[in-house]
C-alpha cells in the first residue's frame, strides 16, 4: 500500500505551496539494457557529434586529474561557442543544467510568491511545476484546436509569459511577428519563449531576443544535439537580463564535462543538422501513414506528432496495447489531450516498427 506523503514527513515542515502541489512528472525511462522502442521523451534517436565524446574524453585525461578541480562557473568556452554561433555578444548568453534549469531561474530571478505567470494549455507541463513551487498564481488560456496563440495571451500583466515554440505537445510553430506582437502588447512582463525544438522548426525568436528588451529566448541541446543526457541548455536576452538573472544562479550548474561536450556540439553544426534533416524527413512519413491509417496528425515543426484518436478509450488503449509491445509513446491523461498520443520521431525502423502494431490495432 502506497503512504501518502504526509505520513512520512509528520508535522507541515514544507511549505504550504509546496506541499500542496504535484511533482513534475517525466516520461518513463527504461533501464539502459531494456529492449524498448523508445518514442516518449522526444530524444534524438541518433548518437551526438564523435566530436563530443572525444571532447569528453580528453576533459578526463588519463586520469581524470582536471575533475579534482571545480568547474568554470561562467562556463566560458560554451559561451563563446553559443555567442559565436548564434550572433549574440558574450554578456548575452548564459549556460544551464538543460534548459529545465533555464526556466527555473526565470522563475527565481522574476517572480515573487503570489505574482502572476501566464501561458497557454496544453503546453509544457514544468511551467506549471515552476509556478506552484514559486507560489505564483496562474493565469492559464486554452488553446483552441488549432493550437494558435490565443487573443487572451495580449496584453497580460504577468511578470512571465511562456510559449514553447514550437508548442510540446501539439508541435506546430507561431508566427514570429506574432510573438513579437505578443512581446509588445506585455504591460510589465516578460516574454520568455521556450525553442526546445527550434532547430527543427523553419524559424526563430533569436532577433526578438537580441532587439526587444523584454524577450528571453531558450534553447536545448537534448533534442537537436542528441545531449538530453549532458544536461545543457541556454538562454539569450538583453545584457541587463542576463546580468540579473546570473545572480541566482548556482556557481558550477554544469560540471566539466558538459562545457566542452556543448561547445564542440555547436561547433560541430553540420552532424546535427544531418540528424535534425533526416528525423524531419522521417516525420514526414510518419505523418503521412499515420493519415493513411485513419488517425488525425496536428501539422509539425518538431521531432514529434501529435496523434488523435477517435476517442479517449482508443488513444489510452494504443498507449498500452504499444506499450505491452515494447513501444513507449507518452499518453497525457490530462484535459484536451485526452484523446491523444505523443509520438517521438525514431529511426526508420523503429517507425517501422511502430506503423506495424499501430495497425493491428486498429485492425482489432
Ligand atoms: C524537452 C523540453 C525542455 C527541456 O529541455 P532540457 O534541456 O532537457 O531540460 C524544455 N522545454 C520544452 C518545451 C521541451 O520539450
Amino acid at each position: 500500500m502506497s503512504q501518502s506523503p504526509s505520513s512520512h514527513s509528520g508535522p507541515d515542515y514544507f511549505r504550504a505551496t509546496v506541499a500542496s502541489m504535484q511533482g513534475y512528472v517525466p516520461g518513463e525511462q527504461p533501464a539502459a539494457d531494456a529492449r524498448v522502442i523508445k518514442l516518449n521523451t522526444n530524444e534524438n534517436p541518433y548518437p551526438p557529434s564523435p566530436r563530443v565524446r572525444a571532447a569528453i574524453l580528453e576533459e578526463l585525461g588519463d586520469t581524470g586529474e582536471r575533475l579534482r578541480l571545480y568547474s568554470d562557473p561562467a562556463a566560458l568556452r560554451l559561451r563563446r561557442a553559443a555567442a559565436a554561433h548564434f550572433g549574440f555578444a558574450l554578456p548575452q548568453v548564459l549556460h544551464g543544467n538543460g534548459s529545465d534549469e533555464v526556466l527555473a531561474l526565470l522563475f527565481r530571478a522574476f517572480v515573487e510568491p503570489g505574482e502572476r505567470v501566464m501561458y497557454p494549455f496544453p503546453t509544457y507541463t514544468l511551467y506549471e511545476t515552476l509556478a506552484h513551487a514559486t507560489g505564483a498564481l496562474i493565469d492559464s488560456v486554452d488553446f483552441d484546436a488549432s493550437f494558435r496563440l490565443p487573443e487572451a495571451l495580449f496584453g497580460s500583466t504577468a511578470k512571465l509569459v511562456l510559449i514553447a515554440n514550437p508548442n510540446a505537445p501539439s508541435g506546430n510553430a507561431h508566427p514570429i511577428s506574432e510573438l513579437a506582437r505578443l512581446a509588445k502588447s506585455l504591460r510589465g512582463g516578460i516574454l520568455v519563449v521556450d525553442e526546445a525544438y527550434a532547430e527543427f522548426a523553419p524559424d526563430n525568436a533569436l532577433e526578438l531576443a537580441r532587439t526587444l528588451p523584454n524577450v528571453i529566448v531558450t534553447r536545448t541541446f537534448s533534442k537537436s544535439h542528441s545531449l538530453a543526457g549532458m544536461r545543457l541548455g541556454l538562454l539569450f536576452g538583453s545584457e541587463a537580463l542576463v546580468a540579473g538573472i546570473q545572480k541566482v544562479k548556482d556557481s558550477y550548474n554544469l560540471d566539466r564535462l558538459a562545457i566542452v561536450a556543448g561547445a564542440v556540439a555547436l561547433e560541430d553544426h553540420a552532424w546535427m543538422r544531418r540528424n535534425v534533416e533526416q528525423v524531419r524527413a522521417t516525420r514526414i512519413r510518419l505523418a503521412e501513414r499515420l493519415t493513411a491509417l485513419g488517425l488525425s496528425v496536428l501539422p509539425s515543426e518538431t521531432n514529434f506528432l501529435l496523434v488523435r484518436f477517435p476517442g479517449k478509450q482508443e488513444a489510452k488503449g494504443a498507449y498500452e496495447f504499444l506499450k505491452q509491445r515494447g513501444i513507449l509513446v507518452r499518453y497525457f491523461a490530462t484535459r484536451l489531450l485526452e484523446d491523444a498520443i505523443r509520438i517521438s520521431v525514431g529511426t526508420d525502423p523503429e517507425i517501422d516498427a511502430l506503423l506495424v502494431e499501430l495497425g493491428h490495432y486498429l485492425a482489432a
